[in-house]
């Protein structure tokens, strides 16, 4: 399975896949011209749209695309109502066949009620949506700090190596963030400078990690010691922490 990152927008990512046996996917093409760049440049049909949530930046590209190549449009069941043209509604928990790959739709409600990531196992590889960013989450536009805490432990909980492909470029952004809240963990000034060294190339930071996230990432680090130490949280629990953190960084 062949992965390819399409940047839309100012800091959106739509990811190409294509599996071994030619079938080619978008995921979240919230524009469609950059879409139809790419498979013009690579000579290749489009066969399914994947959604993880309705945002617009996720969805606006769907009635070009759908017009052009007749493809279909698969996505979360709990959000039929807001992505339109929808042919496949993916149930929570379930798993699909993607050509000669599969994939399990994990049910990671917060930043909206029905947002799904798509796990590829075979390949590990996550697809997290606007859920899980390096260093960083999404906000928490339908839902609770306990529901996207519940969502992102989900994630913690797969293997260690599993490459995550995160919907936006924010990990610059972040990285200040959690220098505000933990500026004495030892590996904070070496995080930044590679993240530096790769935005001034150009190079995007995702895919990411479970590995790097869950040692560095505040949002999976709620129920750390070490982090309710340097925000002085000492002794609440770890849906407090993350409200706590949550509510920081909406006025960062
Ligand atoms: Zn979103």
């Amino acid at each position: 399975m062949d992965i390819s990152i399409i940047p839309i927008f100012d800091d959106n990512y739509v990811f190409h896949i294509l599996t071994e046996d030619g079938l080619s996917v978008v995921i979240d093409p919230g524009d469609a011209q950059p879409v139809i760049d790419f498979l013009n440049r690579h000579e290749l049909p489009l066969h399914i749209i994947l959604h993880t949530h309705h945002h617009w930046d996720h969805i606006d590209g769907d009635p070009l695309l759908q017009e052009k190549y007749g493809c279909e449009i698969w996505g979360p069941e709990h959000e039929i109502l807001r992505i339109l043209h929808m042919n496949v509604f993916l149930e929570n928990e379930q798993e699909y066949t993607l050509g000669t790959d599969s994939f399990k739709v994990i049910h990671t409600p917060g930043h909206t009620r029905g947002h799904i990531a798509l796990y590829f196992e075979k390949h590990q590889v996550l697809f997290s949506g606007d859920t899980l960013f390096s260093l960083g989450c999404g906000r928490l536009f339908e839902g609770t700090p306990t529901q996207m805490w519940d969502s992102l432990k989900k994630i913690r909980a797969l293997p260690d190596q599993t490459q995550i492909y995160c919907a936006h470029e924010y990990t610059l952004d972040n990285a200040r963030f959690w220098k505000s809240i933990e500026p004495e963990n030892p590996k904070l000034s070496k995080t930044i400078e590679d993240i530096l060294e790769k935005r001034k190339k150009n190079i995007s930071t995702t895919p990411t990690t479970i590995a790097f996230e869950k040692d560095r990432n505040p949002f999976l680090r709620a129920d750390d010691p070490q982090l309710a130490y340097a925000l002085k949280k000492d002794g609440q629990t770890p849906e407090e922490i993350f409200a706590y953190i949550r509510k920081l960084k909406d006025n960062f």
